[in-house]
């Protein structure tokens, strides 16, 4: 609350009455302003942060935006937003957005080259190295970061135009084991809540999720919930959420699997399970009940530090409620079971019949802005709308579809973002083109990403708004992109609701939106007529509905971005059917019916043992390291959010750890004094920041700082391949 106090009073020491009147004008008339205040142009966008998916006015005067407020009346945000939303126009007129493509000269300086260069370039270059080492020496990164139409034309163009194999994305190190375990379970990715069910639960579980700061609106739903909820929280760290709530439970660790399989053997040892759900809609229940047999109380005691009554009491206040939610981020997705971990909160979803009923639903909240409409559109490891590259059906669909042939679709998935780096360092992979996302910062075990890039990659292609990201930096060459506030699109956010961004401004200089560069280069390849269709983003969007059609994700009946407007936004699915029977309703949930996406319709019972930790502490590494989301005001590498000045007074400049005052004691270690934190991998130094957040034994880094990466371990989940970031050994040292 004290951030979001003097968030709000540096807000009107800086622009005097200005936010609190166009504040206002969102939901009245402009006629009160005075002229100088007048807006002349508004856009409605989603915000291009999280993935909450808040709707923005954006507002301009003589074509420079001047301001932002909250859309009263869409249902996601109800007229809230957090702190980078309303700084989000203030990043764009950076002075290091990029406005030329750079190419590196022989001495390995950057210099400013044409776009008709850049693109005979990129072309040129890329083409050789196939030429030389064949189709799957390429490969591209991409992100949940930009628009629906960007990541659909970007993984059309690489694959089917350019004969590319390999793509992926930074969504692999956020969403992947989320991904995976719903495809597994139900038979689609599908996230099956509405954000309404944060406001209509008895009991909320919150797992390794942190919405205080990683999602403040979705707080802001939570806080809105009349029914005097039971909220949960299953951390190692006091987190923000865990000091908020009814009750915390402090696991150690990456110990959840064993806690949920615990809690999974009492409710079925006291007859609490939802027989008739679990008979009618389910697989695999006598399996899964024979493997948790032997995750008794006090093993689950002896793994989690907990209490065995705290563990019965949990068990107990699940039971006892009718409608509870389980909710999850990234301390269960970057774990190295994280696949499995996720699945075991389905499984208690299903066991107890919470999924499908208002206030219920075992429910990943994503990422990224658009990170759902990766999974579903970027076709790197599903092809188009979920399908498979590896199902002759499948490939045939989305040929016909797009109209080309359906030798053009590759037969194989593209490798995950971790093998595409094996095999760069195996030398296979030798062309890297990476769009709007920053390994140099965010990648795990950052030191060798880098290695991999100086030493191994023959042509680095980065595509980004901001030419100074420490992976822009290492280009060969670098290609200015038009930013989120510049460009026009769709996202899809956590709850499934697609939303329109709009542009306010131009981009500056010469860069240009990705659509635009994708397009450039699909000329300059060669393969432009394939893509003659996908005219701008509006026209594509047409394409996206086509290819959704008859899918679970089927979005045939939105007609238009005229219609997402004017609707607030459309969950899928929406098909032509649905649309048939009027508008769609505002907040829709999945699996009402208990009607679940494998051909059977039932849901599966998905487990395994669990094993130990990759990297567990020890007498020389003597700390869990945790990391995670340090503040509502910064957004994961700070690309954006670290050029707002008032963003960057919201949370300290320098990396900083969190450590218990027992341990300070221990090592002598003073609140604000510097130490080294030393990993296997390397070392940083930080300010020690004495408080009991952590347990002892444990200290906590905030991500968002560049350091992060060159202590954590590089270990990955089996099925999502999703980087276990969460937990890795180190030790501690004052600097004296
Ligand atoms: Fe909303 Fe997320 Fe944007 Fe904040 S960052 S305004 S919570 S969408």
């Amino acid at each position: 609350m004290k951030l979001f106090h003097r968030f709000s009073q540096m807000l009107k020491e800086r622009q005097g009455p200005l936010t609190e009147e166009l504040r206002l004008s969102s939901t009245s008339s402009h006629g009160m302003l005075p002229d100088r205040l007048l807006p002349d142009k508004t856009s409605a966008s989603i915000c291009g942060y999280c993935s909450t998916g808040c709707q923005l006015h954006l507002h301009s005067k003589k074509n420079k935006p001047i301001n932002v407020t909250a859309s009263a009346s869409y249902p996601v945000n109800l007229g809230a937003a957090c702190p980078k939303g309303w700084e989000s126009l203030s990043v764009l007129d950076s002075k290091d957005r990029g406005t030329m493509p750079l190419l590196k000269d022989v001495n390995g300086r950057q210099q400013i080259v044409s776009w008709d260069i850049a693109l005979e370039t990129f072309c040129s270059r890329f083409k050789s190295i196939q030429k030389l080492h064949g189709n799957e020496s390429t490969a591209w990164i991409g992100t949940g970061q930009i628009t629906n139409e960007d990541l659909a034309l970007l993984g059309a163009l690489a694959k089917f135009g350019m004969g590319w194999v390999h793509g992926d994305g930074n969504t692999r190190q956020c969403m992947a084991s989320a991904v995976t375990a719903y495809k597994q379970t139900f038979g689609f990715d599908a996230p099956p809540y509405t954000y309404a069910d944060l406001e209509a639960s008895d009991t909320l579980v919150f797992v390794g999720s942190n919405p205080c700061i990683a999602h403040p609106i979705l707080w802001q739903r939570v806080m809105r919930n009349q029914r005097h909820p039971d909220i949960i929280v299953i951390d190692p760290r006091m987190t923000e959420t865990a000091a908020a709530a009814s009750l915390h439970l402090p696991i150690r660790p990456k110990s959840d699997l064993t806690l949920f399989y615990a809690l999974a053997r009492i409710f079925i040892q006291n007859q609490w399970v939802d027989s008739d759900f679990v008979k009618n809609h389910t697989n695999d229940y006598d399996a899964f009940a024979t493997l948790v047999e032997s995750f008794t109380l006090e093993r689950a005691a002896l793994a989690t530090g907990l209490k065995v009554s705290t563990i019965m009491n949990l068990a107990a206040r699940i039971h006892e409620k009718t409608a509870v939610s389980f909710w999850w981020t990234m301390g269960v997705n970057q774990g190295y079971q994280g696949t499995r971990t996720a699945q075991a909160i389905i499984n208690l979803a299903l066991l107890t019949g919470n999924i499908g009923r208002p206030g219920t639903g075992a429910n990943s909240i994503t990422g990224q802005c658009n990170a759902m409409g990766s999974r579903l559109f970027s076709n790197t490891t599903s092809l188009f709308g979920g399908r498979d590259f590896q199902n002759q059906g499948d490939r045939e669909e989305v040929a016909k579809c797009l109209k080309i042939p359906v030798a053009r679709i590759p037969t194989k998935n593209s490798l995950a973002y971790d093998q595409i780096l094996k095999q760069v360092d195996a030398g296979k992979i030798k062309g890297l083109w990476i769009v709007a996302t920053n390994p140099g910062h965010s990648w795990i075990d950052q030191s060798n990403w880098l290695r991999l890039v100086r030493t191994k990659v023959d042509f680095l292609v980065v595509q980004d708004m901001y030419y100074s990201t420490e992976t822009a930096q290492e280009a060969d060459l670098y290609l200015p992109a038009a930013g989120w506030g510049e460009k026009l699109g769709t996202f899809i956010n956590s709850e499934r609701r697609l939303g329109v961004i709009e542009p306010i401004t131009e981009p500056p200089g010469e860069s240009r939106s990705d659509f635009d560069i994708f397009k450039s280069i699909a000329c300059q390849w060669g393969c432009g007529d394939m893509f003659t269709e996908w005219k701008d983003p509006a026209s594509t969007f047409q394409i996206l509905k086509r290819l959704t059609r008859g899918r679970p994700c089927d979005i045939s009946g939105i007609k238009d971005y005229a219609m997402l407007q004017r609707e607030g936004g459309i969950q899928w699915p929406f098909s032509e059917s649905h649309a048939k029977n009027g508008s769609p309703e505002k907040e829709r949930r999945l699996f009402g019916d208990g009607s679940f996406y494998h051909p059977d319709q039932r849901a599966r019972f998905l487990f395994e043992s669990v094993q130990p930790p990759t990297e567990p502490p020890d007498s020389s590494y003597p700390f869990w390291l945790l990391s995670g989301r340090g503040t509502s005001a910064q957004w994961h590498t700070q690309t954006r959010t670290g050029k707002s000045p008032m963003l960057l007074q919201m949370a300290p400049a320098a990396l900083y750890v969190e450590l218990h005052p027992k341990d300070a004691v221990k090592l002598n270690i003073r609140h604000n004094e510097k130490v080294q934190i030393i990993s296997r991998r390397g070392s940083v130094e930080a300010t020690a920041k004495v408080m009991a957040t952590v347990q002892p034994g444990q200290v906590f880094i905030p991500m968002h700082y560049q350091e992060v990466n060159r202590l954590t371990h590089p270990s990955f989940d089996s099925y999502s391949r999703q980087p276990s970031y969460k937990a890795c050994a180190v030790q501690l040292n004052k600097v004296s």
